[in-house]
């Protein structure tokens, strides 16, 4: 019998009941260094007692009431969000999805305005991750994803990542903008090279293409900058966050350049909970701990050590581990063909530590950002003891 739960899922059996900083403790008392952070999305850890008490003492007093009223949470979080970035406005809403269809509506509506509406084609990359709705599953452009669900919509055209010759030929009279992960996330962490990304941002100005980011999951400093673009000195025209904008808490966004959000004018676009009280309240206690002085210096550094030490058990085990990718806290084990990112998150499950699988056979370690050094020695000695277990049977699949 189906169970009441949909199975969508291929969930591990594990049931977390508690959790204080990187840690996590199951209700029959085990406890796991979480270093997937409800995939990259707890940036601030668990229990987080900044974080807690501004959503409880929000909860208390309102949470939601609808943008058919002002909502001083959601302005005060807009105007920081616009004084620390490219953007000079901000939709909020509740997902990466959400947020990316939005997105994807903005760059379309930009060009219907300026009286081209033929001009409504994203062009997006082999092996991105949009999301699940039926746009940005046509953004995404996985046919594993897509099957079974009919056409897919109209308007997304897909190039190879870091291919700069087949986006200029990709370009036309059609094409409203190029939206691009600054890190493929679900893909298999691949960073697009800042080279990569500044010629993007010429290409699009050439040809008066939007560049529409996707810093769903590589946004709110998680690469150790607020926006992982601003590594390559670009700015995007429009960009989606989500993930740990609210620090576990649903909250998405969509900030843009002026050209672009002025026609997102009343009734083109909304949503009935987005930027709630609740989740702005979330959202500004986020960006409190990662605006702080310092903080994003601090995840720069425990980012450099983790790196360091998973370059030092890549060369300890080669049998298992081929290399290292990533930015910042978006760390990816690309793993030899011999072993599977499944039974290597199993194995790390089995010795107490939380990662998540990736999409090129890669083991995604993406924690919360406020993990000390300590905690990162602790991932790296505890994924040693699951490639120690791994290897004999590697050896015995190589044979
Ligand atoms: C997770 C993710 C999404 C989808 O976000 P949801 O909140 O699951 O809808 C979109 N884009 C990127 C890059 C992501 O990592």
């Amino acid at each position: 019998m189906i169970p009441a739960l949909m199975p969508t899922y291929n969930r591990a059996d594990l049931a977390f009941e508690r959790g204080e900083g990187a840690w996590l403790w199951t209700n029959d008392g085990r406890r796991f260094l979480d270093f997937g952070a409800g995939i990259a999305t707890s940036s601030l850890g668990h229990g987080h007692p900044h974080l807690t008490q501004a959503i409880a003492e929000q909860a208390a007093k309102v949470m939601h009431v609808s943008n058919l009223y002002r909502i001083p949470q959601a302005e005060k979080l807009a105007a920081r969000l616009v004084e620390t970035s490219f953007a000079d406005s901000v939709f909020f809403c509740n997902s990466g999805a959400e947020a990316n269809e939005g997105m994807i509506k903005a760059v379309r509506k930009y060009h219907a305005e300026q009286g081209a509406p033929e001009r409504f084609v994203t062009i997006c990359f082999e092996g991105a991750f949009h999301g699940r709705t039926l746009a940005t599953l046509a953004a995404t452009g996985n046919e594993k994803y897509l099957a079974g669900f009919g056409p897919p919509m109209q308007g997304f055209r897909h190039v190879p990542f870091g291919n700069m010759n087949a986006l200029r030929d990709a370009i036309d009279g059609s094409t409203a903008a190029v939206m691009i992960e600054p890190v493929q996330g679900e893909g298999g962490v691949r960073p697009a090279t800042l080279d990569f990304l500044r010629q993007i941002r010429a290409a699009c100005d050439e040809f008066g293409v939007l560049l529409a980011m996707d810093e769903v999951q590589t946004g709110m400093g998680r690469s150790g900058k607020l926006w992982a673009h601003q590594w390559a000195g670009i700015e995007p025209d429009v960009m989606s966050s989500a993930k740990g904008i609210g620090g576990g808490f649903p909250l998405g966004a969509i900030l843009a350049k002026e050209k672009v959000a002025k026609y997102l004018k009343a009734g083109t676009h909304g949503s009935t909970y987005g930027g709630n009280p609740l989740a702005c309240a979330a959202g500004n206690a986020v960006l409190d701990v990662i605006l702080a002085p310092g903080f994003l210096a601090q995840v720069e550094q425990v980012a450099a050590h983790l790196r360091a030490g998973f370059e030092a058990l890549a060369k300890r085990h080669p049998t298992v581990i081929e290399g290292v990718q990533g930015l910042g806290l978006l760390l990816g084990l690309k793993l030899r063909p011999e072993v599977s990112n499944g039974d290597m998150q199993t194995a790390a499950v089995n010795e107490g530590l939380l990662t998540v699988a990736a999409g090129m056979n890669v083991l995604r370690v993406a924690p919360p950002l406020i993990i000390t050094p300590a905690e990162a020695d602790e991932a790296v000695r505890l994924l040693d003891l699951a490639c120690t277990k791994l290897t004999p049977s590697v050896a015995a699949a190589a044979q």
